[in-house]
């Protein structure tokens, strides 16, 4: 199995995808937050710097990546949130250089803008288990309206699910990531899928991962 670098918009379906390679192939997930939350058990200034609430500096990512990298040792693995600038990427690949790792893949998942609109702007979410509805979509709606089929909870909108937002986020995710599609165009890692049912997903990412 290769290891994976995970790029999507926002509302593509990132998670869905992890969740469902974890599950089929046992990868072990590995979001920015998470890897820096753990390393701040054993080191004081990225603890600090957490709680304090600082936009985090590169050194302090690279050093948590790096531990969690080690530890890990050959278990593969999804990257989800890092990489997320050119220099994130130039230092990950000069890492796994000097680690005779190979990169593995870059999957992007391409999904049109007016379809991640619409998930964003029809999308319910159960404040319990974070699980995600849509309105829009009949195999994910509720089986009883605005309420969380597991737990039963009252379904809320996301905050940041409205369409100013949704359009910032858009904005601001495809600056910073065409230039890494470019970085990871040129080393022939990139594979795109522009299938939006998740079982498809699985299927594409199946065949890029082996
Ligand atoms: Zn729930």
């Amino acid at each position: 199995m290769k290891n994976i670098i995970l790029l999507a918009p926002p509302a593509a379906g990132k998670g869905t995808l992890a969740n469902d390679l974890k599950e089929k192939y046992g990868y072990v997930h590995l979001s920015t937050g998470d890897m820096l939350r753990e390393e701040a058990k054993e080191d004081k200034e990225v603890k600090d710097a957490l709680e304090a609430g600082h936009l985090i500096n590169d050194d302090l990512v690279f050093r948590a990546v790096k531990s969690k990298l080690n530890k890990l040792g050959n278990t593969n693995y999804i990257l989800d949130g890092f990489p997320r600038t050119l220099d994130q990427a130039i230092w990950y690949s000069n890492y796994l250089k000097e680690n005779n790792k190979d990169l593995g893949v870059v999957i992007y998942l391409d999904v049109d803008k007016k379809l991640l609109e619409k998930r964003v702007l029809t999308r319910l979410i159960c404040p319990k288990c974070n699980i995600s509805y849509s309105t829009s979509n009949k195999k994910f709606l509720p089986k009883k309206s605005g309420i969380c089929d597991i737990c039963n909870s009252a379904l809320e909108n996301r905050s940041d699910d409205n369409i100013e937002s949704f359009n910032k986020r858009y904005d601001v995710y495809q600056k910073r990531t065409s230039k890494l599609l470019d970085f990871y165009k040129n080393l022939n890692v990139l594979e795109r899928i522009t299938e939006v049912d998740p079982i498809k997903v699985l299927e594409k990412a199946s065949e890029y991962v082996k």
